[in-house]
């Protein structure tokens, strides 16, 4: 191990003052460090675009050109004219002007690399890179780009100098390198040796021994992560033991045969996962995906009937106050025909009221409680909980979530830990409903145990399937991905502020067909004050334009009370209110389906999902459905491209899918705060999905075989996962 780890200061050509700034600059301290960092694009030598061929859609081209003339011009620019034989280019520096004066000199000839813009009618490239020209003859060769910063890149450590740094470094380390990968899983998968694989990472001899390297440098990285989370959850699901729901009970029979409708063939395959989940044996931590408007409340209300059926009781606990009184009000319409008791609990239930509830909780009589995070409060005690539902789930943190889980019941026998398992599993098997804890049961504190109730959340926040698989690798993920029938598409428009004259008489006819309007403005944290202002300039504007007592427009922003919000949104709800003048909070779950129009204004500021979540509040009636972005002139090409999206296409995961393209999956909503290692060195979630069902796949294939991973060809698997980078905390716990 001797060069792997020498300080990169050591290596020829890097010593002490640049060694510092790799170190800082790209986290490089060793040889090793700077042999895993791969380049991030290859320049093919052997295409070379013509001057007149290049259009701004092209990525990157490479040009071989002569340089005509320079001219800088007062504000900081330098504009460099080249030309080959069929035209000009003009090339763009804002930086680094007096090194390429110096090098840049007339009739001198280079290759320039670089992506072609339009910028005023005409093509130019801004900063491309500048090699020196082919020699006649030449065979192409791929040269590898490497991540690089300002800094480095004035300190004199070039694309030309990275690479030799990485073949002085190759040439070190490559007799240390150790095989990471069993040589059945090469074999088996016809992938080349680590050492191959870094040779030609770097230096590819051809574009076949590139793709090669790359593929296998993929999918062991792809490999590793879901093996590690797919070990995680057979020893999780060896040892936490789960309540046994063993039949769905005659109050589920009543719901389900007095439904108004047929449930979706994804709905009915949704639920019987659950159930085969609630009567394995094993606790149920299934993460239900479905599009906004796909029905999951019913799904969850179902699940919530076959504990209830079972002896145990259930809760469903959303977000928002306004969104678990909606919850509470259809939910008691589905249980009309059972005689199951439900009850709401929120921040805002009287204590009374509140009394009463918890001893309905306490002594079993509420069979299915809806609440807020007044659910998680210390004093609510169930008697029995078997299934804990949780809607929305990024809207939680995950302390909350985790304290669900000690709400389960606790029973208790004598015994050794096994005998003890057995004969837990006894009684929530054989004897049926658990009554609570009774003194019986529990021989000594040492000997009773909490059983975890089944745990269910749910988004709505469509996460693209490459990502969940890995996001939620030891959690089950189900997906709901099919609409209800008869939901009719919602039209949406892009418009400029100047267009809003007309978008008013638009409204203005809605509204007098019945209609009711959504308009909603940004809230974001930085600048809150001016978006509030924001708000309340556009709500008088509505207000003059739409005047009492012919309209009423109601308000909801996060700075009221929650009386206030509830007022109002009620009134919006019911139909007392016309237009719902609103900042995000409306986002979420809220059901209104009278409301036929979404406005968003200054639309260009939200994320795509948001932007989905919010259009997904109208096209829930009979009619037909509008929504109406309204962007600025601030609007830049990326929230171009988002609004752009959003015209183009209903269709939640596509536009998770873009998303997770544009934004990279590391932003996207609700994988921050999951803690997962996402940040691998060369796969790509985004990109490489097909490759990561492959490893998910073969990842199970070997544990299969090998549970533990104690066979003795699956050694080097088990010391690859020690690592860091694959090391994932236990996600399902705090879910
Ligand atoms: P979400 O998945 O966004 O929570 P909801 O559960 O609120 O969706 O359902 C949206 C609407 O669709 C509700 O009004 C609900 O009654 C209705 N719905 C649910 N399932 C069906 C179905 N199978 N057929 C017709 N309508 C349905
Ligand atoms: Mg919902």
């Amino acid at each position: 191990m001797g060069e792997l780890m020498t300080d990169i200061q050591y290596l020829q050509g890097v010593g002490p003052k640049r060694a510092e700034l790799l170190k800082r600059e790209l986290g490089i301290f060793t040889l090793s460090d700077l042999i895993h960092l791969y380049p991030f694009r290859y320049i093919d030598r052997s295409t070379i675009q013509k001057i007149a061929s290049l259009t701004p859609d092209l990525a990157y081209v490479q040009v071989q050109a002569r340089v005509v003339s320079l001219n800088e011009t007062p504000r900081k620019r330098l504009s460099v004219i080249v030309e080959d034989d069929t035209g000009r280019l003009e090339l763009v520096f804002f930086k680094g002007i007096k090194w390429n004066k110096e090098r840049l000199r007339p009739g001198m000839t280079f290759v320039f690399f670089g992506r072609p813009q339009e910028f005023n009618g005409h093509i130019n490239i801004v900063h491309p890179e500048v090699d020196p020209p082919q020699e006649p003859g030449s065979q192409g060769t791929l040269t590898g780009v490497y991540p690089s910063t300002e800094k480095l890149k004035n300190a004199g450590v070039t694309g030309k100098v990275m690479c030799r740094m990485q073949a002085a470094a190759l040439n070190l380390c490559l007799p240390e390198i150790q095989e990471t990968l069993p040589e059945y899983i090469l074999q088996d998968r016809g992938m080349v040796s680590l050492k191959y694989a870094l040779a030609n990472i770097h230096f590819p001899k051809d574009s076949y021994a590139l793709q090669k390297a790359t593929s296998r440098l993929k999918f062991e990285e792809l490999f590793l992560l879901q093996l590690s989370l797919l070990k995680q959850k057979y020893v999780r699901s060896r040892s936490e033991l789960g309540l046994v729901f063993n039949k769905v009970g005659t109050d589920f029979n009543s719901c389900y045969n007095s439904l108004p409708y047929d449930l979706t063939g994804a709905q009915k395959r949704v639920i019987r996962e659950i159930r085969s989940d609630m009567m394995s044996g094993h606790q149920m931590n299934r993460l239900l995906q479905g599009d906004v408007g796909s029905g999951k409340t019913m799904v969850a209300v179902l699940s919530a009937l076959i504990a209830i059926g079972n002896g145990f009781q259930a809760c469903i606990m959303a977000p928002t106050e306004v969104l678990a009184q909606q919850h509470y009000a259809n939910i008691q319409k589905y249980l009309a025909p059972t005689g199951v008791k439900c009850a709401l609990l929120t921040g805002s239930t009287g204590t009374k009221d509140r009394r009463a509830i918890h001893e309905g909780l306490e002594d079993g009589s509420i069979g299915l409680i809806v609440g807020t995070h007044a659910l998680l409060e210390d004093n609510v005690v169930f008697k029995s909980l078997g299934l804990a539902v949780i809607d929305e789930q990024h809207r939680f943190g995950v302390d909350q979530r985790s304290k669900l889980w000690s709400k389960g019941p606790v029973v208790g026998t004598a015994g050794s830990a096994l005998e003890r398992d057995r004969a837990i599993l006894g009684i929530v098997r054989g004897r049926g409903p658990l009554r609570g804890v009774s003194e019986a049961d529990v021989h000594s504190p040492e000997h009773s145990r909490q059983i975890p109730p089944h745990v269910l959340v749910m988004t709505a926040t469509p996460i693209p399937r490459t990502l969940a698989m890995t996001l939620y690798g030891d959690l089950d993920v189900s997906v709901i991905d099919e609409m209800p029938p008869g939901r009719k598409p919602v039209k949406t428009m892009q418009i400029s502020p100047a267009k809003k004259p007309a978008m008013y008489k638009f409204i203005e006819d809605e509204i007098a067909r019945g209609r009711q309007v959504f308009i909603v403005y940004p809230l974001i944290f930085e600048s809150e004050k001016m978006d509030l202002q924001n708000l309340q300039n556009g709500y008088e504007e509505i207000i003059r334009r739409f005047p009492m007592p012919k309209y009423k427009i109601a308000i909801v922003h996060g700075q009221q009370t929650n009386e206030e919000k509830n007022f109002n949104m009620s009134a919006f709800a019911e139909g007392r209110a016309n237009i719902l003048v609103s900042t995000t909070v409306i986002e979420v779950g809220v059901d209104v389906p009278n409301a036929s129009v979404m406005v968003i204004e200054e639309a260009q500021r939200f994320g795509l999902s948001q932007l989905h979540q919010l259009r997904g509040r109208v096209g829930r009636g009979a009619e037909k459905s509008y929504c109406i972005l309204v962007k600025d002139y601030k609007t830049t090409k990326e929230a171009q491209k988002r609004i752009d999206l959003m015209c183009a296409t209903e269709d939640g995961f596509e536009i998770a899918e873009e998303d997770m393209k544009m934004r990279g999956p590391g932003d996207l909503e609700g994988t921050q705060q999951s803690g997962l290692p996402i940040n691998l060195n060369i796969a790509s979630l985004a990109k490489d999905g097909i490759l990561l069902s492959e490893a998910r796949a073969y990842a199970a294939k070997v544990l299969d075989d090998d549970p533990t991973l104690e066979k003795k060809e699956n050694a080097k698997l088990v010391s690859e996962l020690r690592k860091e980078k694959y090391s994932v905390k236990d996600y399902s716990k705090i879910s």
